[in-house]
């Protein structure tokens, strides 16, 4: 196929490198010259620039900017596009999104690959980024059907798990496994920085092994990033976190009145709760 890549950091770069080796024939427009050129160099694009117009061609596009401009790169796009092109996204937030775009596009569908590393930009883009990982497609009733299997097939061929659900339904989804554990993390962190006697403090940083380095990942990661999931998913965000919230004061108060059969409770719960979060 013919395939349009707006935005050629990481994720829109690691689309290109797979659709590309998978015999696509694949067109990027990103901001700068200087990525276009790289993402050339790189093999994640036949064609590159930074003119929406070289998109005429192509028969679906992904948009893959930051949340805060797809709706207006959208938005540019449709005027260079024949109106049967299928526009697809990657953000991290679908929520009301997906009912305006498909408003602006009706032949529009929202997605989200769920993968990632902490880098970003071109160089950051891999080959098989989304081999084994969940692709989910958020459709809503007005969604067309070949939108949905044209992007669906092309999530296959990248080996991804397809899932679909609803916009909103994904983003307390995500909310509880994507942006709290990313706030949750970063509360551990300033925690620990937190400490007022630097010896301690020294200590600690010595001391920090595997539990610390699994449970910190993510706070540690791109602040732009996280800001950005506030700021998109804020709604889903505070409830997931007002929820997190009880469960410490319910820990606290179970550690105030030495209720050590409670907390036992609770520990098994979640010993025996986490696996299916962690499918294979
Ligand atoms: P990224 O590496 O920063 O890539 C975004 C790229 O967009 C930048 O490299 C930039 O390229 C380009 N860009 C910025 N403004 C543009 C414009 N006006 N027109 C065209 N290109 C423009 O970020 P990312 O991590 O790939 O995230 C991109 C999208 O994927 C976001 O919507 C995010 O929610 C979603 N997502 C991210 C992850 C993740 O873990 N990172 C996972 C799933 C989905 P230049 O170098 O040309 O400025």
């Amino acid at each position: 196929m013919k395939i349009g890549i707006v935005g050629l950091g990481l994720i829109g770069g690691s689309i290109g490198l797979d659709l590309r080796a998978l015999g696509h024939e694949v067109w990027g427009v990103s901001q700068r010259a200087s990525t276009c050129d790289r993402a050339i160099a790189r093999g994640a694009v036949d064609h590159a620039s930074q003119d929406l117009g070289s998109l005429h061609p192509v028969e679906v596009v992904f948009v893959c900017t930051p949340i805060g401009l797809i709706e207006l790169t959208i938005g540019r796009l449709g005027s260079h596009l024949d109106p049967a092109t299928i526009i697809t996204d990657v953000a991290s937030v679908k929520g009301d999104l997906v009912a305006r775009l498909t408003q602006q596009w009706p032949n529009f569908v929202g997605g989200h690959p769920m993968a990632g590393t902490a880098e970003n930009g071109i160089e950051a883009a891999l080959s098989e980024l989304f081999v084994n990982n969940p692709y989910v497609l958020t459709p809503i009733e007005t969604t067309r059907p070949r939108a949905i299997e044209t992007v669906a097939q092309l999530a296959k061929e990248l080996r991804a798990k397809l899932l679909y659900c609803d916009p909103h339904h994904h983003d307390r989804a995500v909310a509880l496994i994507s942006h709290l554990p990313v706030m949750v993390s970063a509360s551990l962190i300033t925690t620990c920085l937190g400490e007022q006697n630097p010896d301690i403090l020294q200590l600690a940083q010595n001391l920090a092994s595997s539990g610390f380095r699994d449970t910190s990942r993510v706070g540690g990661g791109n602040p732009e990033l996280g800001v950005m999931m506030a700021q998109h998913n804020r709604a889903a965000l505070l409830a997931s976190l007002y929820a997190y919230r009880g469960e410490i004061d319910r820990l606290i108060e179970q550690v105030e009145t030495q209720d050590w059969p409670g907390l036992q409770s609770v520990l098994e719960t979640t010993a025996a709760g986490r696996s299916p979060f962690l499918k294979p």
